[in-house]
């Protein structure tokens, strides 16, 4: 699983409840939308001590419009003629 880490940053871990360096981390994944696989980059938040990944509310929000946009973007390859 390849993830890139957008930043790091000392503050309280919502996920084991304690206080360390959480990482924000970007990855590929894909998911189902609409009954059609999309792959995006998805945000997540990385906790080095329970080696978990999870969303905020705002990631969550972010992911959301991501999968919109790659959905879209799709879409619109399949219904125009150009080659994407
Ligand atoms: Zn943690």
């Amino acid at each position: 699983m390849d993830m890139i880490v957008l930043n790091t940053e000392k503050r309280l871990c919502t996920c084991c409840m304690e206080e360390h360096e959480v990482k924000t981390v970007q990855m590929k994944v894909q998911m189902t939308f609409k009954n059609r696989k999309v792959d995006y980059e998805a945000i997540y938040t990385y906790c080095d001590v329970a080696d978990e990944l999870y969303m905020d509310e705002r990631q969550m929000e972010e992911n959301h419009i991501r999968i919109k946009f790659a959905y879209d973007r799709e879409d619109s390859c399949l219904t125009s003629t150009d080659i994407c």
